[in-house]
């Protein structure tokens, strides 16, 4: 047991709900208790879809239990096909139905449908969301894919984006005009949009782009092995990634390797001189193991951000977060226990966080600025606008969501200088946030306290002192990098058995730690 509040990830038939939602001519039987059908709000209230998902639940009781419940799935399996006539059927059960072990998959056999009914095994107790988006998909792909002829023309399949999948939706758009423009044409996007027919003929491509390992990797391992489709390792986020995907794509189809740049706003807005106090801002990064890893390239050499620390969620992609950690010089982090990611947050005190949004709730908590970077999400970022992650619009907007929640230069410095003021007190928060807003509503002009925030009391075995001339002096400390400086101090006055904290003992430390 262990106890949880929040999950990153929800249970595996949720990512097996996201490749059927994504689906079109697809149904998905799912053997479930009453109030299992919660999952329908994910798709119809934060994705904002315009229909059910497709999906029929048993919706067993107690008192079913101790009849015939294997009756009551056979049941809607008929009904379903039935009432939605779909090209293919999955069929699965939820974790309290892997207890009862009615065996949907077998079950489904017998019942004699007139098409494919894909079984899925998937482990509720050891296993999460994406593995069951990657296990639904793969059992999707290996039912239903043909050998067939390839096109006479390059073309290539987009594959890994599901229903709930962060900008998914506008990251195949960008993808689709990117590789238009090196005059390939894309044969089947899957599961996104994609009918069991159009799975039938994903073999058609000459390769594919895989965008998402999360959700598609064993799949594009399989069409490699069985139709002799290689598939793309580079995730085209940022300006970097973009340039390397184009040269492995023409690699591989021996095209010329040309990417239209004339959108691309990123690396000047970047380079420009309202970007300086961007430099160096220290960030840690924190979601499922892809958008890390390349949004940790971004952020160190696109944005001149210096990557504190970096971790993932998702097991799965905790071998790349490890070598990459490395490369960073950073101690990966590897949990699903939001509590543990708190901590780490807590005492690395990065300026800045890139994450899910569990982060940005932390974020808040511990007064940090946040933009969100991967799943979990919600509904703000299944947007109305077109706001690509990958490509190069996906740069330019990556460039505006990580600048937006930092405080500008120029009101950064007035926050320093002006720490006293009515306007600019270190509580005052960046304008854009309306923390002005909110005193004027209430009448009042002037903080009823002056703005001294820093909490002086110290953990640890030794008791260390502020002395008031220190602590005035840290004050002086603009209040974003102030949490660091602080902790900084003290490690060095706890490794050196100072217990009292002068002027000197805190600019010591911080000559200390600029070697
Ligand atoms: S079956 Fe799984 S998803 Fe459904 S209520 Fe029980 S634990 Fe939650």
């Amino acid at each position: 047991m262990k106890l949880t509040v929040w999950t990153y990830e929800g249970p595996p038939h949720v990512g097996a709900m996201r490749v059927a939602t994504a689906m079109k001519g697809l149904h998905y039987v799912l053997h479930a208790p009453q109030g299992d059908t919660y999952a329908d709000l994910l798709f119809t209230m934060i994705e904002r879809r315009n229909h059910r998902p497709p999906v029929t639940y048993t919706t067993f009781q107690a008192r079913d239990l101790g009849s015939d419940t294997a009756h009551l799935f056979k049941s809607a399996c008929l009904e379903a096909y039935e009432r939605f006539k779909p090209e293919a059927i999955l069929v699965g059960a939820s974790c309290t139905a892997e207890l009862i072990q009615d065996d949907p998959g077998g079950m489904s056999e017998t019942l004699g449908l007139p098409v494919p009914a894909i079984p899925l095994e998937l482990p509720s107790y050891q296993r999460k969301e994406n593995f069951g988006a990657d296990e639904a998909f793969f059992q999707i792909v290996k039912t239903l894919a043909r050998p067939v002829e390839k096109t006479s023309h390059v073309t290539a399949n987009l594959i890994g984006p599901t229903a709930l999948g962060f900008r998914h939706r506008d990251d195949i758009t960008e993808l689709t005009a990117l590789l238009s423009d090196m005059g390939i044409g894309v044969n089947v996007v899957a599961p996104y949009d994609a009918t069991p027919r159009d799975i039938a003929r994903l073999g058609a491509a000459h390769f594919n782009v895989l965008m998402y390992p999360e959700t598609a990797e064993t799949a594009a391992r399989y069409l490699e092995r069985e139709f002799g489709q290689p598939y793309t390792k580079t995730i085209p986020i940022g300006v970097g990634a973009t340039r390397d995907f184009v040269s492995e794509i023409a690699k591989i189809t021996g095209r010329n390797a040309a990417l239209e740049e004339a959108r691309l706003r990123m690396p000047w807005y970047s380079a420009s001189v309202d970007s300086t106090y961007l430099t160096g801002k220290r960030v840690f990064l924190f979601g499922d193991g892809t958008h890390v890893a390349a949004c940790a390239r971004v952020a160190r050499d696109e944005m001149g951000f210096e990557v504190v620390g970096m971790g993932c969620y998702n097991r799965e992609q905790a071998r790349l977060i490890r070598g990459l950690a490395k490369e960073f010089g950073v101690d990966p982090l590897i949990t699903d226990d939001y509590l543990e990611v708190e901590r780490r947050i807590e005492e690395l005190a990065p300026e800045m966080i890139l994450g899910t949004q569990m982060e940005r709730h932390i974020g808040k908590r511990l007064g940090i600025p946040c933009a969100v970077i991967s799943a979990p999400v919600h509904v703000q970022d299944f947007p109305a606008r077109y706001s690509p992650q990958m490509g190069i619009e996906g740069a330019n907007v990556i460039f505006d969501t990580w600048v937006h929640p930092l405080v500008m230069g120029l009101e950064e410095h007035l926050l320093t200088m002006f720490r006293e003021d009515f306007e600019f007190h270190d509580d005052a928060g960046a304008s854009h946030h309306g923390g002005k807003a909110k005193l004027r509503e209430m009448g009042i002009t002037e903080p009823e306290t002056p703005a001294e925030s820093v909490d002086m009391t110290t953990s640890g075995p030794v008791e260390i002192v502020w002395l008031p001339a220190a602590e005035k002096e840290l004050k002086k400390i603009p209040f974003f990098v102030r949490g660091k400086a602080k902790r900084n101090t003290e490690t060095y006055a706890t490794e050196r058995g100072v217990a009292e904290i002068s002027v000197d003992t805190l600019y010591e430390a911080k000559a200390h730690y600029a070697r």
